[in-house]
């Protein structure tokens, strides 16, 4: 995702005269895009916003950092009060205010935006590739997520979830292939509820993938992440009608103990779970399949941590990665669970997962 941002906001820049440098010394200015998803990815932003405040005499600018993205959203004005680090925060639905929350920062104004939007989805800006060489692409095509997931501070970062557009992913899809991308992957939070208004018997994801398939046989197409609450057998039938969709399936389980998917009100079971897995190996029987799990959420006991090792284990994936739970601000957990798995246990379980 926050690739695509950054080559949202290389559009935006350029289209008001910024030219791109990878010379920190030389930019006149530097923007920081954030993740807010785990703590260990804000403790980064951190490190990195105190290496660039060591650089700042050295620089031709003694400017501040410009921090964008999911965590400028989510520690809004704190940032700007409590550090000398940043003069500029800008949420994901403000990139298009950026020149001029940059033109107040050029008057020694410190200046913020983290307003979150209804229906902005960037369709009319087409993304400056951050590597023109790249014969891979993202595409996205949603932006916020509704689920609610109890663990997840997403939606309080990224807003309500807004669909973008067909003609304008289409559109974006045929410039790549013409430019000679051979593969481009779809982005959004749960690809499942893509939908178009009206939201009910709107366009769905399985025909948008049906279209984008169809622009160019030769180019190879993925999607990240389906919910696998919500997975219509619709979209496994265009999977297998398009030999240039990849048989390639993300779908995070999280937990494999459906008291545990409970408590992250994940919406599925277990079983419903295997139940989905077993029906798309039997019309995709050579798809390969990836997930994302977390240990130590709010309560998880060792045996419902052993459901997760045998869910694994049953499914046998492709490729599975296990994350530590990091407790976030706002989200549902934080207001009604507690945190109570102790750091060493976490760390315990996440290396027994290299074990199977
Ligand atoms: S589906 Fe759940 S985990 Fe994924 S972004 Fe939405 S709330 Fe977060």
């Amino acid at each position: 995702m926050n690739v695509n941002d950054a080559e949202i906001v290389l559009a935006i820049l350029k289209n008001n005269d910024f030219e791109p440098t990878k010379d920190l010394i030389e930019a006149d200015v530097i923007l920081i895009l954030t993740c807010a998803i785990r703590d260990s990815a804000e403790e980064k932003i951190w490190g990195r916003l105190g290496f660039l405040k060591g650089l700042k005499r050295t620089r031709k600018k003694d400017r501040p950092s410009r921090l964008l993205g999911c965590m400028a959203e989510r520690l809004k004005t704190k940032v700007l009060e409590t550090s000398d680090m940043v003069d500029l925060v800008a949420g994901p639905d403000s990139y298009r205010d950026l020149p001029r929350l940059l033109s107040l920062t050029d008057t020694d104004q410190r200046s913020v935006n983290v307003l979150l939007s209804l229906d902005e989805t960037y369709a009319d800006i087409s993304p400056v590739r951050l590597n023109e060489n790249s014969i891979s692409a993202y595409v996205s095509i949603m932006r916020g997520c509704d689920n609610m997931c109890t663990y997840c501070i997403v939606p309080f970062t990224r807003g309500r979830e807004r669909s973008r557009p067909v003609s304008s992913i289409l559109r974006e899809v045929e410039q790549l292939s013409e430019k000679g991308v051979k593969e481009v992957t779809l982005l959004g939070q749960n690809v499942n509820s893509y939908r178009l208004k009206p939201k009910k018997g709107g366009l769905r994801f399985a025909d948008l993938l049906n279209r984008v398939a169809a622009v160019n046989p030769e180019m190879r197409i993925r999607f990240t992440s389906p919910h696998p609450k919500d997975f219509p057998d619709e979209v496994v039938e265009v999977i297998r009608q398009h030999s240039n969709v990849c048989k390639n399936l993300h779908m995070p389980a999280q937990s494999g103990n459906s008291v545990v998917l409970e408590r992250m009100r994940r919406g599925y079971t277990r079983e419903a779970y295997l139940e989905l897995v077993r029906s798309i190996r039997l019309k995709l029987p050579d798809v390969a399949l990836s997930s994302d799990f977390i240990c130590g959420f709010c309560g998880e006991t060792d045996e419902e941590f052993e459901d997760t090792l045998s869910l694994m284990e049953e499914v046998r994936y492709n490729q599975a990665y296990l994350f530590a739970y990091s407790m976030r601000e706002r989200t549902t957990a934080h207001r009604r669970f507690k945190d109570d798995v102790p750091p060493d246990v976490k760390q315990r379980r996440c290396l027994k997962r290299n074990k199977i």
